[in-house]
């Protein structure tokens, strides 16, 4: 294979994702050839190795070519690879929707597929939207969302955004929500510490409701964790107290499990951290381990039942739908991965690395430009800032979060900083030698961009 060619060829021919293309002519920018992936590493064709760090976008749980999901894969690609999902249906999609419904053991029992995390917000939110009508709420059309929030790159999703760098320049194509006050505890929008808060900040929720409960059909939030926005931590009981507000004010409780889901936070979803249930969830990354495109959009028998009619052709059904609805290859992988997950007895199987991350994060901490350090689960954060006292921010123009991604390349790991937040979310398997040597690597990386001497 000749490595330039490639590489000038993947320039010419392919626009990518969050990415400026003129940036791709600086050398040291260049995009890396992946030739395979085996665990936690991904191989390039150098035959350099790195540690998945953010895997692969925060989808991968088992690592890299886990042998039964490959087979799995094969198995089903034999018998039927896809099916249109209307008038019939298959095997994996009946398992997987009874198992994943069972495991959940609540009132959310109603499972809508589509094939990625901005799709299943779409649902969520048209589901939520049309429920309200159906119940004769027709001007409950507003949503509530809160600030640094990312539920995707479709319009909709888009529109219940707020990351200005993403988000901003699309507005006049959006409809219109109330943004909320973000659960940012670093920088806590109500100057109140972590040790005393009662979750002041809903006072931002609640005011919102007050002026005009009668027009929101419902709030959208990423539970514990903001993760685009910069993993913004915050306690479960904002999402406890947050239910409360919903019922009490008649509005439903969206919760973007996208991230979090398929046991990122160490429990199946995050919204049990809380102990509640929402009305609708949405989920994606993890529910195939990283191997299919897949999500989907769960609610409640109450919000099910309200489109259940007689008239087939009428306006109570849910028009909405994709090519690959319920597409039986990642089903049958997703059926699988929930198996593996419940034979590895995942929740106490993820404990001790939750545990070990939690004290290599502490090496972090005497940095001089380290604010915050926090973790949820299989998340962990590091959010670097100039002046620890002040906890000013470095600008985006310092490139803090580029200069330390090169520098983690170098030593072996990708580690894909956030602007000014360093972070973990390595698939499941890492072993506990292994975290110490990808944290090792992030603490040496950081210093070489930023020495920690006076
Ligand atoms: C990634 C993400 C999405 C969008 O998912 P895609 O599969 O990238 O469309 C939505 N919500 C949250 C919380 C996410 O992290």
């Amino acid at each position: 294979m000749n490595k330039q060619q490639f590489i000038e060829d993947d320039l010419k021919y392919i626009w990518r994702p969050f990415t400026q293309m003129k940036s791709l002519e600086d050398e040291k920018n260049k995009p890396i050839i992946i030739k395979k992936g085996k665990g936690i590493y991904l191989y390039d064709i150098d035959g350099n190795k790195y540690i998945d760090a953010v895997s692969s976008w925060w989808v991968n749980t088992l690592g890299h070519s886990n042998k039964r999901i490959n087979k799995t894969i094969y198995k089903q690609a034999k018998k039927i690879e896809h099916v249109i999902f209307a008038g019939f249906t298959h095997e994996p999609v009946i398992e997987f929707s009874k198992k994943l419904v069972n495991m959940m053991n609540n009132s959310l029992r109603h499972v809508f597929f589509s094939d990625n995390g901005s799709t299943a917000v779409e649902v969520a939110l048209k589901m939520a939207y049309q429920y309200q009508v159906l119940k004769g709420y027709p001007e409950k059309k507003k949503f509530i969302a809160l600030k640094n929030s990312y539920h995707g790159d479709t319009l909709g999703a888009v529109s219940v955004g707020g990351i200005d760098m993403y988000h901003k320049l699309y507005k006049p194509l959006l409809f219109e929500i109330r943004q909320a006050d973000s659960p940012y505890c670093y920088r806590c929008p109500m100057n109140c510490n972590k040790e005393t808060c009662n979750c002041e900040c809903l006072s931002s929720v609640e005011n919102i409701l007050k002026e005009e409960a009668q027009n929101i059909a419902g709030i959208i939030i990423e539970p514990l964790v903001q993760a685009a926005g910069g993993m913004i931590m915050y306690p479960a009981k904002y999402i406890t107290k947050l239910r409360c507000l919903c019922d009490k004010y008649n509005i439903l409780l969206i919760d973007d499990e996208v991230a979090m889901g398929f046991y990122r936070t160490g429990k199946l979803f995050a919204y049990e951290h809380a102990g509640i249930v929402p009305d609708i969830i949405c989920a994606a990354k993890g529910i195939t381990a990283g191997y299919m495109p897949l999500s989907v959009t769960v609610t409640t028998d109450e919000i099910y039942n309200a489109f259940y009619d007689e008239d087939i052709d009428g306006y109570k059904t849910f028009y909405h739908g994709h090519s690959y609805t319920a597409y039986p290859l990642a089903l049958a992988v997703a059926l699988e991965n929930l198996k593996i997950l419940e034979e590895m007895n995942i929740e106490e199987y993820l404990k001790p690395k939750i545990a070990k991350f939690s004290k290599e994060l502490e090496k972090f901490k005497a940095h001089k430009n380290v604010g915050d350090v926090r973790q949820t689960g299989m998340i962990c954060a590091i959010e670097l800032v100039k002046d620890k006292n002040t906890k000013e921010p470095f600008s985006y123009e310092d490139g803090i979060g580029k200069k330390i991604y090169h520098e983690g390349l170098k030593l072996g790991a990708i580690l894909r900083p956030m602007w000014n937040c360093i972070y973990f979310i390595t698939p499941y398997i890492i072993t506990e030698k292994k975290i110490e040597k990808l944290t090792d690597i992030a603490y040496t990386a950081l210093n070489k961009v930023l020495p920690n001497e006076e």
